[in-house]
């Protein structure tokens, strides 16, 4: 196991990326070696609309949600999240004297895994196929580029979209992705900061917080997870059976959000 933390922030409205960056550029000063792996869904359902193209949300027949990627959605979600998100988060750092570098999956294969043929999703109450969809699932990491950066110094900034194992570009779940990073390089953490303070039994209510999962009881938190919470909840289970020890959910619209999250401070997942 490495000392470096794997540190995911979603993309949903709320999230203070300034307070997140504040406390990375702190632990980073502090020695901390670490990698950010964030996303950008909000930011590309607003650009989307203002381009005329309204996001597609598929509901598969599980109850998973994902975004609909025909090509033209791929270039969009591509300049929102390679394009202004990473950049972005990348200034943010460079302001704070971090040495990061941004990094899209499908550069040196950073984040491949096989494109999906075709996605099973249920419309108006029926199945159908998806077939013109560039979505897939992270396999493999190449850890080997993370460490080359980590041990001169660096900081990556990880986004999707990722590589095809044909190297086109793919969309992949970014929760699910960190949580291959996590486990690639052996991480002693893996925190993965939204706009909730963590899994709620009951959603929206903040008072019904889950402290504590264990593994076994990852089955049963699935079930208080709707949308896109479900991802995160198979991203940590993955994580946790790939050898991860600890995955925390935690709040980014707070300061020390990080710090929090290591301390154990929102909703911690061990095996
Ligand atoms: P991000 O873009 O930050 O990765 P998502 O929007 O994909 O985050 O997922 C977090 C969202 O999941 C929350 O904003 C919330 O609306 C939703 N959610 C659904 N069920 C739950 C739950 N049980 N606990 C917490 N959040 C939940």
């Amino acid at each position: 196991m490495s000392d470096v933390i794997v540190i995911k922030v979603g993309g949903s409205a709320g999230i203070n990326y300034d307070l997140v960056c504040d406390d990375i550029a702190a632990l980073v000063k502090e020695g901390q070696k670490l990698i950010l792996v964030h996303g950008g869904s909000h930011e590309t359902n607003v650009i989307s609309e203002k381009l005329g193209k309204p996001p597609r949300i598929l509901t598969s027949p599980q109850g998973y949600t994902s975004r609909y990627t025909d090509v033209e959605t791929l270039d969009i979600f591509a300049m929102v999240y390679a394009g202004k998100m990473n950049t972005r988060i990348v200034e943010r750092l460079q302001k704070r004297g971090v040495n990061a570098v941004g990094l899209s999956g499908i550069d040196g294969r950073l984040l491949e895994g096989p494109r999906k043929a075709s996605v099973r999703a249920v419309v108006d109450g029926r199945q159908m196929l998806v077939r013109d969809d560039y979505t897939g699932k992270v396999e493999k990491v190449n850890a080997g580029l993370l460490n080359l950066l980590l041990d001169n110094g660096y900081v990556p900034i990880v986004t999707p979209p990722a590589s095809s194992t044909e190297g086109e570009a793919i969309n992949v779940d970014g929760d699910r992705a960190a949580a291959m990073i996590a486990s690639a390089i052996g991480a002693k953490q893996l925190i993965i900061l939204s706009n909730v303070p963590g899994l709620l039994r009951t959603f929206p209510d903040e008072s019904t917080l889950i402290p504590h999962i264990r593994y076994a009881g990852l089955e049963q938190a699935l079930s208080f997870a709707e949308g896109r919470m479900k991802k995160k909840v198979l991203g940590a289970s993955e994580a946790i059976a790939a050898g991860v020890k600890q995955v925390v959910f935690g709040d980014a619209r707070l300061a020390s959000c990080v710090r929090n999250a290591m301390a154990g401070k929102g909703t911690v997942i061990e095996g």
